[in-house]
């Protein structure tokens, strides 16, 4: 009687699993499933908001959620996923849904605050490819690199202490790391029960690290385009672009999914935000996802002119929601996607992250180049990665955070001024937005650049300058919007429509 006992939860798992499985394998079945997702999203966001959080920007949360479901959909009608990959994706997220919420449970106890969702890694500096203005400043062959003994326990700690099984890869290009002749698949193997996505420039995908990538079934490589083959090739090297079409099209053929890195720059940005280019990547190329990201500027005065410019944005705003909201394109902008997210994900608060370099810095985002300590150094007092989230600079972040809006939110109902609450999350970022910060926690605590573009950075006071008022005309231009558009959202008269009459709600 206690042998059936132990078992019977054991076959109930796999019960649900094989259903599970069998229902995300079949498109029908799949289209029900995401139906009844959506209404549950809606019921959540929407109908028990009660003031929360304005309504427009819950409506932005389903439409996002929604793009995503459709075009996973989309993809696995195209048989672009293979059932291999599907069915160790979907064995990753169930075993781990079933452990998370204990886990997140004993860590905010131990915190104070919920655990981050998961971690930027870039194991290694090094780069096959010289792009200029590369935030990276990646060179050829170095020894800034992650150790394999640090790496893996920086992936074993992050799910036994905090269920985050989630991580994010960046470089480098990630595909050239490798420790004690193993690289950065055998890591991927060896913590089979995780997920992982890395942001790579697609050259190396040949057809048999693709083939390795589909037995794998945990790991999707987000590929970096700019343009198509004159724009790609001109700042990453001839030939780049044919070599990225290549790889997709390894990726396709043994059903890999792949989403793209789009680098928007003053120069490209009508181009990749143009329906187009967005089209060809997603429809003609059979991306499931794509990152957009706004060039930042590091330091010296020549790489001002390729950002885009606070008017530039805003249309790049409204480009990536009709995207979302139209096309179903699952799309975000780390800039441009504030709303999505309640605000700046940075240092380690809930549901966001934190960033490891190949040099074990730690900073509280990929773009905010500053450190106070490394892992190494951690591990070898004896801490572990919650220490690296209670450094005075990434508690300063998080203050920042709460004052703009996130953590006051998830902790006090709405009193009826939204301006007490959410401030505006069109400009959320704690370093372009809000550069006075980057001044304030210079002043207040010991930080420490991490590459030589951030110590320039930090010495220049032309670079203030010029961050300074980007900030305030980005704000400036942003805040009509916000005004006018999410937080007068609760008084249009649509805005509680049925999702079924009534879908995207909000049109831009
Ligand atoms: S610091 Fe800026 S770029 Fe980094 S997570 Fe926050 S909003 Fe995003």
């Amino acid at each position: 009687m206690a042998r059936q006992k132990n078992y019977k939860p054991l076959r109930q798992k796999a019960l649900f699993r094989f259903v599970a499985g069998t229902v995300v394998n079949n498109s029908l079945l799949r289209k029900g499933l995401i139906r009844y997702i959506q209404r549950k999203m809606w019921n959540n966001l929407v109908k028990t908001n009660k003031g929360k959080f304005p309504m427009q920007v819950q409506i932005d949360k389903i439409d996002m959620g929604k793009a995503l479901f459709d075009s996973i959909h989309r993809n696995m009608k195209k048989k672009l996923f293979s059932k291999q990959w599907i069915t160790k994706f979907t064995g990753i997220h169930l075993a781990n849904l079933e452990t998370r919420g204990e886990k997140v449970r004993a860590a905010t106890k131990r915190l104070g605050f919920e655990p981050p969702m998961f971690i930027t890694i870039s194991p290694a500096k090094e780069c096959n490819l010289r792009c200029p203005g590369c935030y990276a400043s990646s060179t050829a062959k170095t020894i800034d690199k992650l150790d394999w003994d640090t790496f893996d326990r920086i992936l074993t700690e992050k799910r036994d202490m905090w269920g985050s099984y989630l991580t994010v890869i960046s470089g480098g290009e990630p595909f050239l790391w490798e420790d004690k002749g193993k690289n950065l698949l055998d890591m991927v193997e060896k913590h089979d029960k995780q997920f992982f996505m890395a942001y790579t420039n697609g050259t190396l995908i040949d057809k048999t690290m693709a083939r390795r990538l589909a037995e794998l079934g945990s790991f999707t490589p987000a590929i970096s385009v700019e343009g198509y083959e004159e724009e790609t090739d001109r700042r990453r090297g001839k030939g780049t672009y044919k070599k990225i079409l290549q790889g997709m099209d390894n990726l396709r053929e043994v059903g890999v999914p792949f989403g793209v890195s789009i680098t928007a720059l003053r120069h490209n940005w009508d181009l990749v935000s143009s329906d187009d280019f967005l089209d060809f990547w997603f429809e003609r190329q059979g991306a499931t996802y794509g990152w957009i990201f706004q060039y930042m500027p590091i330091g010296d005065r020549s790489t001002f002119d390729m950002v885009v410019t606070p008017e530039q944005r805003m249309v790049m705003l409204k480009r990536l929601w009709k995207a979302v909201r139209e096309k179903k394109y699952f799309m975000a902008d780390f800039w441009n996607s504030g709303t999505v997210t309640s605000g700046c994900i940075a240092a380690g608060r809930p549901g966001g992250y934190f960033y490891i370099t190949w040099s074990g810095d730690i900073t509280p985002c990929v773009f905010v180049p500053y450190t106070e300590t490394t892992i190494m150094d951690i591990y070898k007092k004896g801490g572990t990665l919650e220490d690296a989230i209670m450094t005075p600079l990434m508690k300063r972040v998080r203050e920042w955070q709460a004052s703009y809006g996130f953590t006051l939110i998830h902790h006090q109902p709405h009193q009826g001024n939204w301006e007490c609450h959410a401030k505006n999350w069109l400009a959320p970022c704690f370093i372009r937005d809000h550069y006075e910060n980057v001044l304030d926690a210079a002043n207040a605590t010991p930080i420490k650049p991490i590459d030589a573009g951030a110590e320039v950075s930090l010495d220049s006071k032309e670079y203030h300058q010029w961050m300074l008022n980007y900030g305030d005309q980005f704000n400036t231009i942003s805040s009509d919007y916000w005004n006018s558009f999410y937080l007068a959202s609760d008084k249009r008269d649509n805005i509680h429509a049925n999702p079924k009459q009534n879908p995207s709600v909000a049109k831009n």
